[in-house]
């Protein structure tokens, strides 16, 4: 007999009829002697929904408010679900956030979770009865529902796993696996067997959405066996697990890529100690997470430096930065929010060359200009056009030999 946390997204509890086969899964898998908690996401694209709900109100709603809103989707799933499980013969209870609690701390929409209390849920797995937990969720310092960031139920899932102590974890989403990239960009890609948690947590932290980033970082972090199925037929998914010592790791895994990217050039500021830290410090002060950063090669005794925001913090971060660079006499501070990051993740990248020279011949003979680079062990990532984005992903998996016709 094992332990499972399963997942559910929203795509997979979308309507009554997927509630009912999701139910008739959780069943079977409880009827085949195994104890089950399941976590679920708001049904279908409602969290969506109820966000233009808000921002039909108001273009700049309440924190606080917008957590309460956003928590209340995934309600809805967990009453369904238990509701259908126990038509169905199988004993089940909803639970959410306040009720457990799953503790969390930082501000709302951003929340993370620090604790789990799994008390309720032990007692109910012992009791036969499958726990439904709302995803996304968290009860913050002061008492108030929180929610932890878009695509957060994976982390849910992860964290009630590993304060479970169960044995796997499983995401049941509407793809058959982790492939080689985003197969509705890329028809042609794959699915992947087995991925580290290494090249899993660059993918995720690049913009692949398929698993949650910090769902990732805790699996690694506590060595939870992470696996991603279809929730729409068996199969075997894709393990994200300890990389094998004994297994040649592939040069190139695969390639994320994220549209909501923003950059912002100052140009012309002295070359002196201290301009990068007095432009950026406004926009880190203001919660903006910077991601790449560069400093262009200094001429004349003057620099410029470009560094990337998420586009929604587009605006903001340009406002600020634009104040931070007032004090510097002929400076200038440009932005572009219709740009696109890219990244080609592999562990196999640390002991091969050539990386690097494929990424920049392919976008090269593509007549695609690339604005950032920034690289790590296993990655290099980089910023293009945003029109220029797929065209840049299709060449690119096809230079690595990623293609589902390409021998691998
Ligand atoms: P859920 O609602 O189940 O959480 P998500 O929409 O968050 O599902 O994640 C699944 C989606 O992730 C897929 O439909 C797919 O379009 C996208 N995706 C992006 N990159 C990948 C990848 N490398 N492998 C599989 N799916 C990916
Ligand atoms: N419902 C939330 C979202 O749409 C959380 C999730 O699906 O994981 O982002
Ligand atoms: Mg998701």
């Amino acid at each position: 007999m094992a332990l499972i946390v399963q997942k559910y997204g929203g795509t997979s509890v979308g309507s009554v009829a997927r509630i009912r086969a999701v139910a008739a899964q959780v069943h079977a898998l409880v009827r085949a002697g195994n104890q089950v908690a399941v976590v679920v996401s708001a049904m279908g694209d409602s969290t969506d929904r109820l966000i233009e709900l808000a921002r039909e109100l108001c273009p700049d709603p309440d924190a606080r408010e917008m957590d309460a809103l956003l928590a209340t989707g995934e309600m809805v799933s967990t009453a369904l679900l238990a509701m259908a499980l126990g038509r169905s013969g199988c004993a089940a209870r909803s639970w959410n956030a306040l009720q457990l609690p799953i503790d969390t701390k930082g501000p709302p929409g951003r929340a993370r979770i620090e604790r789990v209390g799994c008390e309720q849920l032990k007692q109910d797995l012992a009791a036969g009865v499958v726990p439904v937990v709302a995803g996304f969720q968290g009860r913050g310092e002061n008492g108030d529902i929180t929610t932890i960031g878009r695509g957060g139920s994976d982390t849910t899932a992860v964290a009630l796993a590993v304060a479970l102590k169960a044995d796997e974890c499983q995401i049941l989403t509407d793809v058959d696996g982790v492939y080689t990239t985003d197969p509705r960009m890329v028809p042609e890609a794959r699915r992947l067997p087995v991925v580290s948690f290494e090249e899993m947590l660059e993918l995720a932290g690049q913009g692949s959405r398929v698993l949650h980033l910090r769902s990732v970082e805790f699996a690694a972090r506590y060595g939870m066996k992470l696996r991603v199925l279809s929730s729409f037929g068996p199969g075997p998914g894709t393990l994200i697990c300890e990389e094998n010592p004994n297994v040649e790791a592939p040069v190139v895994s695969g390639i994320a890529f994220n549209r909501d990217e923003a950059v912002i050039a100052v140009s012309q500021v002295p070359d002196e100690a201290g301009v990068a830290h007095a432009l950026l410090a406004p926009v880190a002060a203001a919660s903006i997470e910077v991601d790449m950063i560069v400093l262009a090669a200094p001429k004349g005794g003057r620099v410029d430096l470009s560094f990337t925001v998420h586009r929604d913090d587009f605006k903001r971060a340009l406002e600020l930065t634009r104040g931070a660079a007032a004090r510097y006499v002929g400076a200038a501070v440009a932005g572009d929010d219709r740009v696109a990051k890219l990244a080609v993740v592999g562990s196999g990248m640390r002991s091969h060359a050539g990386v690097a020279a494929t990424l920049f011949g392919t976008l090269g003979t593509e007549g695609i200009n690339v604005r950032l680079v920034s690289t790590s062990e296993i990655k290099i990532s980089v910023l293009v056009a945003e029109k220029d984005l797929e065209r840049a992903v299709r060449a690119l998996h096809k230079a690595y030999g990623l293609d589902q016709s390409d021998p691998h």
